[in-house]
Order: structure tokens, then sequence, then C-alpha cells
């Protein structure tokens, strides 16, 4: 076949060279138990919920069919909407839930394996081979109801067999993209997400090449193609040739090369030349995630994304960690980090980290009812959470650290949340730490512009860059049609961010950024610039955002960046930000 070259959006560093593995909706290979008299119905209901659900998703795909496609598309989804109606598929599956108690998954796969034995008795070819389109339809149901979807190739017995994959798919959950962590891929390649969506966060933090909004890369990647992945430019090459594909192996060798000599800056406090000491934090998204932060050198985690503890368990016979489970996770990150200081924010679900994808009704998800809104509507859930984050706090230092805050009343309202756990635990007898601090997320425009309610209130703030881009530029930080549009450099958001950083060290209160723009190079100066002290990011890029704090020094860099927040010229401003990398500070020595 031809090489071709495909282009997106690069969003985690690097270069991955692999075969391709495509990912395949979810097969048959489901949870099997028997569930209890009293679920019967529900259980029945949520096999109903299901077919809906996917005939809703057929009817769709149906109307909007583009007009200029072959008439046997719309045939074919036909087929599956019949078969989706066929008692057979519809009500057989339901009989075997009342009468054997199974679970829906495994008496849908029952259902849909004893009508695979029939077709395979048919005589004619063209009726046997709807074997597969029951199998689809099947298929698509089962990916509903376990809200999961995608399957992965199989670890060989030593577990090595991944550093040669290339991971391609037309989506990937962040849920499902946490699973791979145990994985070492050599890249992914997806057909949706933005920079910052949080599947891009997580490819992120795996420190694994990969590139996301690549349109149809899934149709047009076939199984076990050769693939290059060049993560800094967001560029695929399918089947390279082979003079191509030895410049890459070359590029990645320096690449590994400078990675190491990186490696000898770990132990090294991260001091700027003129002698300004610089917090370097840690991003994780699970405790297990410590263990790279503490070798990374990381100073403590400021942002611990607890929603993943939550995610991807609707639908399963546990569907939200107890106290007790969450209260171990939060105990684990803490002693893990020994005597380091974990930011434990509160859950952050909704828009896309949905709880449940089944139900994911909203309009606008991104500007709906997300992070605190969700908790403040389920006291009993942000009460279950607030209480088993307290208790952690009694092995080791902690903080707490609210999401999407903009009200005043929410603050209020999520304060006297802090309060009821805390007097609860008391009454308990159960040890927490009195004095916890409290900060919030900047990470919605009116909460940058409306700043000094949150002083009043709050012992520190961490700035979301992620949110507050896509909130102040009003795209989706998840749709790669408008991912062009994210921009970090947009004057708006350099306004807010240099006035968050600015009136917090006026007022004596910690200000840190936990977004991705922490953790990316291209902006260190230009943060230190602002006066920003505290920096959060996931640990593979903490070495990196060092070196070039080591090589900075502020005198210099306050007086650039000021020159830069005057200027309202996008293309002026990102010049001068290039150019204050390409200048060290001449009068200092380098550190590498
Ligand atoms: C952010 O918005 O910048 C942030 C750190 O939170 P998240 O990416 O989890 O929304
Ligand atoms: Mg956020």
């Amino acid at each position: 076949m031809a090489s071709f070259t495909l282009h997106g959006i690069p969003v985690s560093r690097g270069i991955a060279i692999g075969r391709a593995h495509l990912l395949a909706p979810a097969a048959m290979d489901v949870k099997h138990y028997l569930i209890g008299e009293v679920q019967v119905e529900a259980e029945v209901q949520r096999l109903q919920n299901a077919i809906c659900k996917v005939r809703e998703e057929l009817q769709t795909i149906r109307k909007t069919l583009p007009k200029e496609s072959p008439a046997e598309l719309g045939a074919f989804v036909d087929v599956h909407l019949l078969i989706l109606s066929d008692p057979m598929l519809a009500d057989m599956p339901l009989d075997i839930i009342r009468n054997r108690q199974y679970n829906a998954e495994w008496a849908l796969v029952t259902q849909i394996d004893e009508l695979s034995a029939q077709f395979d008795e048919i005589e004619d070819p063209y009726l046997r081979e709807r074997k597969a389109d029951v199998q689809q339809v099947g298929e698509r149901v089962l990916k509903v109801l376990t809200g999961t979807a995608l399957r992965l190739p199989e670890v060989d017995s030593e577990g090595t067999s991944f550093a040669n994959i290339v991971v391609v798919a037309y989506d990937i959950s962040p849920a499902d993209m946490l699973q791979f962590r145990d994985r070492a891929f050599a890249g992914f390649v997806t057909d949706l997400g933005g920079q910052n969506s949080h599947t891009a966060i997580v490819a992120r933090s795996l420190d694994i090449p990969a590139a996301v909004g690549m349109n149809n890369a899934s149709r047009l990647i076939k199984q076990d193609d050769w693939i290059i992945i060049d993560g800094d430019a967001g560029v695929v090459i399918v089947d390279p040739a082979s003079v191509i594909l030895e410049q890459y192996r070359e590029h990645q060798v320096q690449l590994l090369r400078s990675r190491r000599k990186l490696g000898k800056i770990k132990k090294i406090p991260a001091i700027t030349l003129d002698g300004t000491v610089i917090t370097l934090l840690a991003n994780i998204e699970l405790p297990s995630d410590c263990a790279t932060a503490m070798e990374s050198g990381a100073s403590g985690v400021g942002l611990f994304r607890s929603e993943f503890l939550f995610m991807g368990r609707i639908g399963t016979q546990h569907e939200l960690p107890t106290e007790d489970e969450q209260f171990e996770s939060y105990r684990q990150a803490v002693t893990a980090m020994k005597g380091r200081p974990v930011t434990i924010r509160t859950l952050d679900v909704g828009a896309d980290k949905p709880l449940n994808v089944e139900e994911q009704t909203a309009l606008n998800p991104a500007l709906g009812l997300r992070a605190i809104r969700y908790c403040l509507a389920e006291p009993q859930l942000f009460l279950t959470q607030l209480k088993a984050i307290l208790r952690a706090s009694a092995f080791g230092p902690v903080k707490l650290l609210i999401p999407m805050l903009a009200h005043a009343f929410e603050i209020d309202q999520t304060l006297a949340m802090i309060d009821r756990a805390k007097q609860e635990l008391r009454s308990e007898k159960i040890k927490f730490d009195e004095h916890i601090k409290i900060g919030a997320m900047i990470e919605i425009p009116a909460a940058a512009l409306a700043l000094p309610m949150f002083i009043k209130r709050m012992d520190f703030l961490s700035i979301g860059t992620n949110d507050l881009i896509q909130y102040t530029l009003a795209i989706d930080r998840v749709d790669h049609e408008v991912a062009h549009l994210y921009n970090p450099l947009h004057p708006a958001v350099l306004y807010l961010l240099s006035t968050v950083i600015a009136l917090g060290r006026k007022a004596g209160i910690p200000v840190s950024v936990c977004g991705e723009m922490a953790g990316d190079v291209k902006f260190t100066r230009l943060l230190l610039g602002m006066g920003l002290l505290e920096f959060s990011m996931h640990p593979a890029q903490l070495l990196a955002v060092k070196q070039e704090i080591l090589n900075s020094d502020l005198d210099g860099l306050i007086a650039q960046t000021k020159k830069i927040l005057r200027n309202t010229e996008p293309s002026a401003i990102a010049a001068a930000v290039n150019q204050m990398r390409a200048n060290p500070t001449p009068s200092h020595k380098s550190c590498l």
C-alpha cells in the first residue's frame, strides 16, 4: 500500500513507531452473574433502556446519512433496526433475565449465541451472513449496557507485547484511556478529541506520543499497518517509506538521549538563576500515580483528579465507591507521598467525564451540572467524599480543592458541607486535620473576574487553565472541529491569568496553575514572568519544566511579560513568547 500522511492535533510529545491495533467495540466477553429476585425488574428495565438507546442511535444515523451515500447504507441501518425490534432479540433476553435471573449482559449474550448457532445451520449463504448483523446489533446494545466499549489486545505472558503497538480508535473515553496504564503501548491515534480533552490529558500522563482529532484515521488505517506518530507535530505517517522510517528512528534515539540527560536534575531544587524558589507539584489520577510523582522529584501532589475513582463503574455491581473505599485510596496517596502535601480535588464529573454514560442527557454538558454543581445537587455523595478526604488528612498533609466554583453562595454552601462533614467525624470520634486548607479552582472566567470573593473565603487558589481557556473562548475543549480556536495565548486568557496571579500574590494567598499550561515548557517563562511560584503538572513533564526554570532569570522575564501583556496583537504575542524561550538569560550560566 502507498504511504500516506494524516494531520491532527498533537497531544502528547515524542515519536512512536509501531503496528496499528484498531480498537473494536467490546465483544461478547462480559461479566456473568446471577441477580436476586428483587433486582429482576430493574435488570429488565436496564436492558430495555439500552435497547431503546440503540434504537435512537440507529434512527439518528438513518436520518443523518448524507444524500450522496450509497443506497445499501440506508438498507444496512434498516436491517439493524429490524433486528433490534425482533422479539428474538428484544424480548427473549428479558425472559432469560426473568426465568434464569442472569444479569442483563449475560442474558443478551446467551440469546445472541443461541441465534448465531441457528444461523450457522442455515443453508442459504446470504441469510447465513446475517449472523454478523445480529452480532453487531448485540454488540451495540452491550456497549451501551457496559458503558465501556473497547477491546484491547491481549497481554502476553511476559507482559511485553505492547511496545510496538499503536492504538487507533474512533474515540477513547478518559475511563478507557485509564485502563491503558498498565500496558506500555507505543502511542495513540484517535479520530475525535481536542488538545485538552480529558482523554488527551490521560494520554499525556502516560507519557506516550499521541495525536487526536485525526478525523478518519480509524477508517483509513488498517489493522497491522506500520505507523509513525510525530507527537510534536500531530502528524501520523501510515506505511512509511524505509528512508522516512530511518529518519524517525534516528530522531527517536536523540529524544531518548535528551530525556536521559534531564534525569540528572531530578534531585536539584527548582530555583531560578536569581534565586527564586519555585514549587513543582504533580497532577495524578489514581493513588498509584504517586510512585511516578515521587520518582519525578515532585514536592507534592497539586491536583488529584478524584473523579477517576468514580468513573467506569456505573452498570457494574459496585456503582459508587463507599466512604471506606475512598478513604483507603486517599490514605494510600497520602502515605505514598511521604509527608509531601496532597491536594485532593473533589469530584469533577460531567462534561467529558460523565459518571454514567447512559444518563448523559444535558444539551451542553460542559455548561451543565458539572463538578461542584453536581456535588451540591447530590449532598449525600458529596458528604461521603468530604468525610473520606478528611479522614485521610489524619495520615499526612492534605488540602481540599473545589472545582468549577463561580458563585459566592456555592462557596458558602461548600464550606458549610465541609463543616458538616467535620462535625459528623467529630461525633464519630474519627481523627482528621481540623485546620485542613481549602482552595478553589479558578477555571470559570467569572471566578477570575470576581477574585476578591474567593480571596476572602479561601486558603489557596489553583488556576485550571484547561477550563479557563474553554470557557473564556467559548470552545468545547473536546470538540476537534473548534480545536484550532483553543489558544492559551489569546489576550483575554493572558489577562485573566495574570490578574489572578497578581491579585493572589498581593493578598498573600498561594496561587498555583494546575491546567496543562503549567506542564508545557513553551509557557514556563511567561508564567514565571507573571509571578507564578507554583506549577502542577503530570510527572512526565516535570523535569523539562524544571530545566526551563533553572535557566531563567525572573528580573528579565517580568519586564518582558509586562510588555507582552500590553500587546493586543495575537501574532506579536506568540512571537514574543517564542522569543522568551529562545533567549535564555545571557548574563547567567545556563544549567544544562
Ligand atoms: C483545568 O480545567 O485546567 C483542570 C486542571 O481541571 P480539568 O482538566 O480536570 O478540568
Ligand atoms: Mg477543570
